[in-house]
């Protein structure tokens, strides 16, 4: 029987990589919607290879170009947020939600209504949203599958074992590309060496935020709401490699590690064919090349951003949305010349400390909220640039 999918953020890293691991079976699937942005001829091409009913680019503008592109291929061509949502309804199996940014958690929602799987890329849900978007899959009996290498290696690394059983949560971070700088030359440190990334090849935005940990600590939070860890069982450990995603360390002492190359497909693929486990076309280490694997501890002042996950979780509510409304304005200020590295931190820290003092953080958690959050926090990081601009 063939599964029916769909891929949100289709043009994008995990997208593409999603791509091609459906490419390889495509006769297993019934491909329903797939969505992208301004990248109109990478999403037509996906949708005329994989057969798909419809494709939506998020951008109305870009509407009479999808169609021009799909013309006489029998897919239907859609737009904007509203075609969005629409498409999200189409019922699925198997959904992909790796659309980047705050965009792509009204898609995830409205996928979970089909009571099927939804694999989640998308990390912005579950740090702006986790227990809205965890009630939700509850609510239709849906599954959500991380995809994430650390949290699709925590959940395999939690299979089988008794819950209760776990003591700590051991998240690697490879330390991104300025591990070994001295620490006060950090501040000087330049858009291009900061995009560089030792181990994983990702878009800029996700190599930059790997330099200053700021995705590690979005993967804190991320780890905390979808398994339900308490914040002091999860600990954060570099381990330049890349090679051990995350550990489970048990009641007992012992430790379940998982280890796997690091090609997001591995995760996109475990997510794609569980609960089977089925041949993936990623590299099979062999550690007697590789040699070694080295751990150290990561220090808060060369990563800042770790101790704010630890806040956030502490705060809860709508502070996790501020926090990546935040972390995106001032990663946008840091690509544009208009901030130094390290002053993205410390420019987050002025945001999250005004949400919680006027207590925006406290409203409930909907959708129109985190999205109210969103733009305050986004306005506050303005202001926090423009401030320490004079
Ligand atoms: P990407 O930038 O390569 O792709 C993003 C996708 O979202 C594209 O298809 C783009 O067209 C679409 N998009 C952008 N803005 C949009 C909008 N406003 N509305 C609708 N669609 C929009 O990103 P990526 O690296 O593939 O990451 C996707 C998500 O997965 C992110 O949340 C990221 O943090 C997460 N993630 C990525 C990796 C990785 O290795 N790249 C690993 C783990 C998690
Ligand atoms: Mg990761």
């Amino acid at each position: 029987m063939t599964r029916r999918i769909s891929i949100f953020g289709v043009t994008g890293s995990i997208g593409q990589s999603t791509v091609d691991l459906i490419k390889r079976d495509q006769d297993t699937y019934d491909v329903i919607a797939l969505s992208g942005g301004r990248n109109i001829a990478q999403l037509a091409q996906d949708a005329i290879d994989l057969k798909a009913e419809i494709a939506v680019t998020a951008f109305e503008e870009l509407l009479p170009d999808l169609r021009a592109a799909l013309k006489g291929s029998g897919v239907v061509a859609a737009a904007g947020e509203v075609a969005l949502l629409e498409a999200a309804d189409r019922p699925t199996d198997w959904c992909m939600s790796a659309i980047v940014g705050l965009a792509g958690l009204a898609p995830g929602m409205r996928a979970l209504r089909h009571g099927g799987v939804l694999a989640l890329a998308n990390k912005e849900s579950l740090v702006s949203a986790g227990p809205m978007i965890m009630a939700e899959a509850a609510k239709y009996g849906a599954t959500i599958l991380p995809v994430d290498s650390e949290h699709s290696a925590i959940f395999q690394a939690l299979t089988g074992e008794p819950r209760d059983a776990v003591e700590r949560v051991i998240i690697t971070a490879s330390g991104g590309a300025f591990r070994d700088w001295p620490l006060d030359e950090l501040k000087y440190a330049t858009l291009a060496q900061a995009s560089s990334h030792p181990n994983w090849d990702m878009g800029q935005r996700i190599t930059i935020d790997s330099a200053s940990m700021f995705n590690k600590a979005m993967e804190v939070i991320e780890a905390k709401e979808f398994f339900k860890f308490k914040p002091a069982q999860i600990e954060v450990l570099i381990h330049p490699q890349s090679l051990i995603h995350a550990m489970i360390g048990y009641n007992d002492g012992g430790l379940m590690a998982h280890v796997g190359p690091a090609d997001m497909r591995h995760a996109i693929g475990f997510a794609l064919h569980w609960p089977d486990r089925k041949h993936l076309p990623v590299e099979r280490l062999d550690f007697a090349r590789i040699g070694a694997f080295e751990f150290r501890a990561p220090c808060d002042t060369r990563y800042p951003a770790l101790r704010l996950a630890r806040e956030v979780m502490n705060t809860g509510g709508l502070s996790g949305a501020a926090f990546t409304a935040a972390k995106d304005a001032v990663l946008d200020a840091f690509i544009a010349g208009r901030c130094g590295f390290m002053d993205m931190a410390g420019m987050v820290e002025d945001v999250l400390t005004r949400i919680t003092r006027t207590s925006d953080h406290n409203a409930p958690m909907t959708l129109e909220n985190i999205r109210l959050t969103d733009h305050l926090a986004q306005k506050y990081a303005a202001d926090t640039l423009t401030a320490r601009a004079s």
